[in-house]
């Protein structure tokens, strides 16, 4: 009868409607794709013309070129600064782009927290140098060893560091503590600088947030921290935040250790 006929007609529709939706949806991902990969090739190419040029501004900040007189070393900061941030900008870009694929391709290895310490410690030494900072290590001696990616779990760290130095004034001090707490390695970052108001601390690990005032003064992308979550959870870690204006921040992570066999 018609009633049934409608209804198949109705179905019909309903089909077509789902192909060219399926079909909309299949090209809308292939398009997603090609803007990811493309992101990606391009923060890849962006990163080695940045090193460059921070290498030329490293060899003008150790007067190797001879001396800058006070303006000149006012703009060689500058450019110093502004480099470092660029830096920042591709290498969260990168990183994105593998979170955002769900591509996060971990390499676990069994490594002392140590290691993982050292390599990003080396990473923002410069930086830290930059506004004499000084960086206070407190590892614990005979930490365990953990399972992971040592370059992902130090580009947290990196991240931490390099927010810390950021928020901290000109010859300031940042303490990095490592220690066993709850059958974990937890390492932290405290800095004693401007701090975080409590009503943004829940949002501090969400993508593309930033503190309203640090976003006009500082620019940025406030993808650091939401990237490092992504890392540490998928090495089924923690990550956290204690804070207070006026008085500083402090940003942990902690892994788990392989138990002794
Ligand atoms: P980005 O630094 O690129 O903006 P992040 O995800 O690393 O992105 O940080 C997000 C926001 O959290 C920052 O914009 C800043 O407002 C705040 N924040 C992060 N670390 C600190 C810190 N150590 N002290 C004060 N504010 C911080």
């Amino acid at each position: 009868n018609s009633n049934t006929e409608e209804k198949a007609v109705v179905k019909t529709v309903k089909d077509i409607g789902s192909v060219i939706l399926l079909k909309n949806i299949t090209r809308f991902h292939e398009l997603d794709e090609a803007k990811t990969n493309f992101m990606a090739t391009i923060s890849h190419e962006l990163k080695t013309p940045i090193a460059a040029i921070k290498m030329s501004l490293k060899l003008l900040a150790d007067k190797r070129v001879g001396d800058l007189n006070e303006e000149q070393d006012y703009l060689m900061r500058n450019m110093q600064e502004d480099s470092d941030r660029l830096l920042k900008i591709t290498s969260e870009l990168l990183e994105l782009t593998q979170v955002e694929t769900g591509k996060i391709q971990l390499k676990f290895q069994q490594t002392s927290p140590q290691a993982i310490i050292d390599y990003a410690f080396n990473t923002v030494r410069f930086l830290a140098l930059q506004k004499n900072i000084r960086i206070d290590m407190q590892v614990d001696d005979g930490l365990p060893k953990v399972n992971a990616d040592v370059e992902k779990t130090a580009w947290v760290l990196v991240n931490f560091l390099s927010n810390a130095i950021r928020y901290s004034a000109e010859h300031s001090s940042i303490e990095l503590k490592a220690t066993v707490k709850q059958k974990m390695v937890e390492i932290s970052v405290r800095d004693f600088g401007k701090g975080i108001e409590d009503k943004y601390l829940e949002r501090i690990f969400d993508r593309y947030f930033q503190v309203p005032t640090d976003l006009k003064e500082k620019g940025g992308t406030g993808l650091g921290l939401a990237i490092s979550k992504d890392f540490i959870e998928a090495q089924n870690g923690k990550i956290w935040v204690e804070s207070a204006i006026g008085e500083g921040s402090k940003f942990y992570c902690a892994l788990p250790f392989i138990h002794d066999i």
